[in-house]
């Protein structure tokens, strides 16, 4: 049978998410999304009402079929977590069971198991604003939602990801390289997501045979991208500086990730795997 893949943090066409789960269907995946609660009912609406269907083409023509869309809210763990005036407001309370743990036994209810799990979002409330300036509150947000996320989202799937599966999460270099922009604690959560991806990777992989990756891709005009600011000049700066001088396109990285969770890289775990025109190899810009 095909692979069942759930794609974390897909609310439109704009994203790494939504390129990753049209290379996974492309492939011949099932595809189910978690979407972030406050954006579901305009992506499902969307969705229904076909504003999506040119980008849903896949390279044989047929459309993508999203199997499940789940709503997720992975700032909370289980439902004890969650705060008052986040379960009565008003974007909220037309959902239920979006916690990690609520989404992981949907799915093990609707499903049984998934092979692939993908993890592309990101949240950080101060991003905007330096290190030197962020709150502690911004800081242990930033890490909350874009770092401790995928450890709790894989935390929770792995025991129903079947043996010889694949996780993938979204890294950026600011992790290892000073991005003047990209603050608000940001850099660090995704130095945690790296570091994390090696430890999880031993554990994942000795416990249930999973492998565990992050791609760190170069800079896309995402919605989470327009938000901080300075995604255009970042575009430019990589057109100029990167050895491969073109815009990076979304399905570069959805096809990075494809690979990444095939058996063709039965052998790859821990690591980190660039998909940025090669931006990252240059020590000055030329
Ligand atoms: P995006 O806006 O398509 O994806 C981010 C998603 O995260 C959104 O769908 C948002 O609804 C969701 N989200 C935010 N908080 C959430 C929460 N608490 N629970 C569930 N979902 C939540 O933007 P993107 O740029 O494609 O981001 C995907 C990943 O790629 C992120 O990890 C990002 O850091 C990474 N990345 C992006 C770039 C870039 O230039 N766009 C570069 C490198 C890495």
């Amino acid at each position: 049978r095909g692979k069942r893949a759930f794609i974390a943090g897909v609310a439109d066409d704009h994203g790494y998410g939504w390129a990753i789960a049209k290379s996974l269907a492309a492939a011949g995946a099932e595809i189910l999304v978690g979407t972030w609660v406050p954006a579901l009912n305009i992506f499902e609406s969307s969705l229904r009402r076909g504003k999506f269907d040119e980008s849903r083409k896949l390279p044989d023509g047929s459309l993508m079929e999203i199997t499940k869309v789940y709503p997720l809210d992975a700032v909370y763990d289980d439902p004890e977590d969650v705060p008052e005036d986040v379960k009565s407001n008003k974007r909220y309370l037309g959902s239920s069971n979006w916690t990690v743990k609520e989404v992981v036994e949907s799915a093990k209810q609707d499903f049984g198991s998934i092979d692939i799990l993908v993890h592309s979002l990101a949240n950080g409330p101060e991003v905007t604003k330096p290190l030197l300036e962020t709150s502690r509150y911004g800081y242990l947000a930033a890490i909350s939602a874009s770092s401790y996320s995928y450890v709790s989202l894989l935390k929770h799937f792995a025991p129903i990801i079947n043996p010889g599966g694949a996780s993938i999460s979204l890294t950026y270099i600011a992790s290892e390289r000073i991005i003047p922009g990209y603050g608000g604690g940001m850099s660090s959560a995704k130095a945690a997501l790296e570091s994390d991806t090696r430890v999880l990777a031993f554990e994942a992989g000795r416990k249930h045979n999973i492998r565990v990756n992050t791609i760190s891709a170069g800079p896309l005009r995402s919605r989470a991208a327009k938000a901080i600011g300075f995604i255009d000049m970042m575009i430019d700066y990589s057109s100029e500086n990167a050895p491969l001088q073109k815009e990076l396109s979304a399905e570069e990285v959805g096809n990075a990730a494809a690979f990444l969770s095939s058996p063709l890289a039965s052998a790859i775990t821990g690591t980190v795997l660039y998909v940025d025109n090669g931006l990252n190899a240059m020590g000055v810009g030329v």
